[in-house]
């Protein structure tokens, strides 16, 4: 994830609870991207690292564990701008024009120059930072398989024009689909911080149970006497990921029935929430600074030992390894 800021529900439902689960099956790594935050930050840089603490500081209270999988900072693991550098030799700029995120993101974000080279070839730093730890797998949402498939594109691109004696050294990563229910922000649409309508991991309970106040509802639904139609509102949507059968079944007929009303259903939405955020709140408070940063530095530094690993074969491969007299 990049460092933006704080994470919120959607980034929890749509990534972290899913990556908690993968880490008792599989070996994993899990990074913060700052350089990748800089493709369009490069202009004020300055919230990138109290950003940075709070990501890894989510990472933790979601429930990722330090002792089972490698959280890392991307800037502290040169070998991902090395990779970069190399693999943007062969990638064709084609390819990367035609991402649908260059140009939706560069219309989107008309308020930032979005011309640099950096942004154009942030794919190919993806690219650099699934293939440097030769994965199996890559867990996204179906929004972003794309970007696996260009990462396989150019995986095998490296594989045709360099072999290691004779095997190939970046095996192509497969996606593994996780579940990423598009969660709805208090405005109706997606959940997302550039919408300014999210509920964060860190929102105290009297903040949520506002923001649930100002969510819209189905819009059929403008007196408390009208019926409405949990399946057409927002409200609806998060008890559906958040509350319970009999939760469900209560909002359904009280809805349809104009049993009750909105006020009342919102709080109970906000009882899911708050039951869903509270553990992961106390988590967070359960972790000191210092710790967060060991956590990074240690990890950063595991994370390191495997990319090297997977340089000398790139370099290998790539015949990049007379070494400078200075060097020996
Ligand atoms: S009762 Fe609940 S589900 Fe129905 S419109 Fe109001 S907030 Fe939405």
């Amino acid at each position: 994830m990049r460092p933006t800021g704080k994470l919120h529900l959607g980034n929890y439902m749509g990534a972290l609870a899913n990556w908690v689960k993968l880490q008792d099956k599989y070996e994993c790594y899990f990074f913060i991207a700052d350089w990748h935050a800089l493709t369009s930050d490069y202009a004020d840089p300055s919230q990138i690292a109290a950003n940075t603490l709070d990501v890894l500081l989510d990472y933790l209270a979601a429930g990722l564990d330090p002792n089972k999988s490698v959280l890392f900072l991307q800037s502290k693991v040169l070998q991902h701008a090395e990779l970069n550098l190399l693999l943007g030799m062969i990638t064709p700029v084609g390819w990367l024009e035609r991402v649908p995120t260059y140009k939706d993101q560069q219309k989107n974000l008309a308020n930032k120059d979005l011309s640099n080279f950096g942004f154009l070839g942030y794919p190919v730093l993806m690219a650099s930072d699934i293939l440097l730890y030769q994965p199996q797998f890559v867990p996204v949402g179906n929004d972003q398989t794309a970007h696996v498939e260009l990462t396989r594109e150019v995986a095998r691109r490296f594989n045709q024009f360099y072999k290691l004696d004779g095997r190939e050294v970046l095996p192509e990563p497969q996606v593994l689909l996780t579940p990423s229910p598009q969660l709805p922000g208090t405005d109706g649409r997606k959940m997302s911080k550039s919408y300014g309508n999210t509920i964060q991991l860190t929102d105290p309970e009297p903040v949520v149970r506002q923001k649930l106040k100002t969510m819209v509802t189905d819009p059929a639904r403008v007196r408390r006497t009208d019926a409405g139609d949990p399946d057409k509102c927002p409200v609806g949507d998060l008890h559906k990921v958040f509350s319970t059968p009999e939760t469900m079944a209560k909002v359904y007929e009280g809805c349809r029935s104009a049993g009750i009303g909105c006020i009342e259903c919102k709080g109970w939405a906000a009882d899911s929430l708050v039951r869903v955020l509270q553990p992961i709140q106390e988590r967070r408070a359960s972790f000191s600074s210092a710790q967060v940063k060991e956590i990074l530095d240690d990890g950063s530094c595991r994370a390191r030992v495997r990319a090297e690993e997977t340089m000398r074969q790139v370099r290998d491969a790539m015949q990049m390894t007379l070494t400078s007299p200075a060097a020996k």
